[in-house]
Order: structure tokens, then C-alpha cells, then sequence
């Protein structure tokens, strides 16, 4: 089945297909075993530019395509968050699946104008290949911050996405509607559920994907899920799990030297999230 396949069946039955953010081998397999073990349909794995970077798409693209024969399951490769035609370009050619191609800091006709150019050239090279585009920015990073300013001046316009919808042709849309990338300690994230259904029945048939979904409490999760989220991000919490067990192992082990020695309960803490926000995103099904 093709991505697209995928992303019907789960708007059909109300549940998301979860998307994770890797850039080692070992984090891809984590991510990988996680959404098997919780029995999801499919992953969505991403690169971010900067994991790209580290990682290399050429590299990203075969350890997937690695991933999917091994495992035999159903791993989809997302360029995350990238920020120009060209950059976009270059994950379409390297044999990306997906990309979100993120003009959501560029003024709004140009931001209608590069989606078009992006959707236009990626269904030129293949016809299974999906666009999700950003309208209004989504303000944080994927780290842990104590506080990041947001108002409703930020939030998704549902007029503006119907017009971009419309304009563009993408399939899959990132609306901002109180989310914020990253984990916050000196603030609750609280989603405007009643601001995202405005947002869904603007746009019915576009698929509405949940960036910044780390540290969100699991019933505003699966609210957002019920009120038409397809597709939810976490790369927050991965990076803070397997880095908090990376630390304890080199601290118990300081002469321990093997990678893959010291990097296995880093690991097991990255594929145990996933295994429990693939749960989770099941759970949220409301129509059997
Ligand atoms: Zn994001």
C-alpha cells in the first residue's frame, strides 16, 4: 500500500499514524520495532535539515528502504520541516516518500506559491509521492525550553487554509492551534480543540497533521486525533529518552566503549515511546 493508502484508511477509522524523527541506524531500528510491538499499520519516520544533514539523505533513503525489507513493515520516509523548493528537490530525487515542505515563515502568497512549485515538481517524479505544507508558524524547537510565547494571532486562519488548500493541492496540512515544537517546563501546551475543528471542516478533505505533540498530555492527543488529526510528531521526547538512558549507561559503565553496547538501553527507551504513542494513536479510533 502507498503512503497515500495508508493516510485514507486511518481518516476512514479515525485513528494517526505516528511520525518520528531519526538520525543514527540504531535510532530508525528503535522507531521501527516500537510501532511494530503496538501492532500500527505503518510508520512515518523524518529527517529534520539538520538530521538530514548529519545522517545524509542518500543514507536515509537506503536505511529505510533497508528497514522495510528486513522488517517487512511499512516504513515511509518524510523530509521534516524543510525550508525551500530546492531542498525539497533534493529529498524528492533522493528518493524521499514524503515531504513537509515548511514556508510558513515566508509571507502567505509566497508561501501558496513555493508549496505549488513543490507539489507540482514532486508529482512530475512520482505519482506516490506526498506534500504537507504549514500555514501559520508553529514557534518552538525540538528541545526542552521553559516557555514559548504564543496567541491566538499565531493560530491557523480556517479561512486562509481553505485558500491554500484550494491554491496549492496538498494533501496534508499542519495547522498551528495552541501546539508548540518541543517539551515547555514553565508552561502548560494546551491545544485549542474547538479551534482545530473550525480548521478541519474548513478543509475536509486535507489530512491534518499534529507537530510538536511531545509533552502533550495523552487525552489532548487523542482529542486532536478525534477531531481530525491523521498524523502526529514527536521528536522531543525521543531525544530526551535516549539521551537521559545514554547518560545513566555511561555513568554506571564509564569503561564501557561499545557502541553497541552502551547505545541498547537507549534504544530500548526510544523503541518503549514509540511502542506507547502508536498505543495511544490506536486507542484515540472511535469507528471500528
Ligand atoms: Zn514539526
Amino acid at each position: 500500500m502507498e503512503l497515500r493508502e495508508y493516510f485514507a484508511q486511518a481518516k476512514a477509522e479515525g485513528w494517526a499514524i505516528g511520525h518520528f524523527n531519526f538520525a543514527t541506524a540504531d535510532v530508525l531500528r528503535a522507531i521501527v520495532e516500537g510501532a511494530m510491538r503496538a501492532g500500527a499499520p505503518c510508520v512515518l519516520v523524518g529527517t529534520s535539515p539538520g538530521e538530514a544533514e548529519f545522517l545524509g539523505m542518500a543514507e536515509a533513503v537506503a536505511l529505510v528502504q533497508a528497514a522495510r525489507r528486513s522488517a517487512e513493515f511499512p516504513v515511509f520516509l518524510n523530509a521534516d520541516h524543510f525550508a525551500s523548493f530546492d531542498a525539497c528537490k533534493e529529498a524528492i530525487d533522493a528518493g524521499y516518500d514524503s515531504v513537509l515542505f515548511d514556508g510558513s515563515r515566508l509571507a502567505y502568497e509566497v508561501n501558496v506559491i513555493e508549496t505549488q512549485r513543490v507539489w507540482q515538481y514532486a508529482q512530475t517524479k512520482r505519482g506516490s509521492f506526498m506534500v504537507e505544507a504549514e500555514v501559520g508558524y508553529l514557534k518552538g524547537r525540538s528541545e526542552v525550553q521553559t516557555e514559548v510565547v504564543i496567541g491566538r494571532d499565531d493560530f491557523t486562519k480556517p479561512e486562509q487554509a481553505a485558500d491554500f488548500i484550494r491554491r496549492t493541492g496538498v494533501e496534508r496540512f499542519a495547522p498551528v492551534f495552541g501546539n508548540i515544537h518541543g517539551i515547555v517546563t514553565k508552561q502548560e501546551e494546551v491545544l485549542d480543540i474547538e479551534h482545530l475543528a473550525r480548521v478541519a471542516a474548513a478543509i475536509p478533505d486535507a489530512y491534518l497533521v499534529l507537530h510538536g505533540a511531545s509533552g502533550l498530555p495523552d487525552e489532548q492527543v487523542v482529542s486532536a486525533i478525534r477531531t481530525g488529526i491523521t498524523n502526529v510528531h514527536f521528536n522531543t521526547e525521543l531525544r530526551v529518552a535516549y539521551q537521559r538512558e545514554l547518560k545513566e549507561e555511561l555513568a554506571e559503565h564509564p569503561g564501557q566503549t561499545t557502541p553497541y553496547r552502551y547505545l541498547q538501553s537507549a534504544d530500548d527507551a526510544v523503541r518503549d515511546v514509540v511502542e506507547q504513542k502508536c498505543r495511544l494513536f490506536m486507542a484515540a479510533r472511535i469507528h471500528p
